[in-house]
């Protein structure tokens, strides 16, 4: 029929007009910043670096292999290597960043920082009210202000979260039974006595 699309579309219009004073999933314009929308799990803006515990410093999961730094397209991660190593959460020494820096106002929320991450320590934050007038001092932010706990993650990302917790104690598991597998192999190895020599 002759302007069928054009009834359907104003039929949408007025469905979506009268629903956003009736219902609540149509009401897509609140009172900010007294009201606010609860934040959805896929919401992500800039990337912050995971710890465990309760000490920021001695949970931090990054180990400075600056694979993230390589494939940033910006180009905005900044990552020195600690000389001394700490525990990772499986109890193996790795090393850890001096320095790791993000420039937040040349990041573009790509998440592939995240993606090429192999050990789960970096991850997307929804933290969006970051404006200030200082575009080169308070927008480089440095490990310390980048570090949120791993309670933060399961907050804002919670199936995500539980996934890379799960995953994480699925390897920790796997890793110390082969210890254990080892430990037991050798012990049962029998010790020989040593080769008589000749006189
Ligand atoms: S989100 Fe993208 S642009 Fe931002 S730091 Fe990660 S890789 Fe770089
Ligand atoms: S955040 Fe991940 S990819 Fe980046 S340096 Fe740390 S461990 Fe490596």
């Amino acid at each position: 029929m002759l302007g069928a699309g054009i009834i359907k579309g104003m039929a949408e219009t007025a469905r979506n007009f009268i629903g956003s004073y009736t219902d609540a999933n149509l009401l897509v314009t609140v009172e900010y910043p007294e009201q606010r929308l609860p934040l959805k799990e896929s919401t992500r803006n800039f990337p912050f670096l995971v710890f465990d515990g309760e000490d920021w410093q001695k949970g931090l999961r990054c180990v400075a292999c600056q694979i993230c730094e390589k494939e940033c397209p910006p180009q905005c991660i900044f990552i020195t290597k600690d000389a001394a190593k700490k525990p990772d959460y499986m109890g193996k020494l790795q090393f850890q960043p001096k320095v790791f820096d993000i420039d937040t106002s040349v990041c573009m929320s790509c998440q592939i920082c995240v993606e090429v991450c192999p050990f789960e320590a970096i991850k997307m934050d929804t933290e969006f009210e970051l404006s200030t007038d200082n575009r080169f001092g308070d927008l480089l932010l440095n490990k310390e202000q980048l570090a949120r706990s791993n309670e933060h993650y399961h907050k804002i990302h919670p199936t995500e979260a539980a996934e890379v917790d799960e995953r994480l104690a699925g390897e920790k598991a796997k890793a110390e039974a082969k210890a254990k597998a080892a430990a037991a192999a050798a012990a049962a190895k029998p010790v020989l006595p040593p080769k008589a020599t000749a006189p």
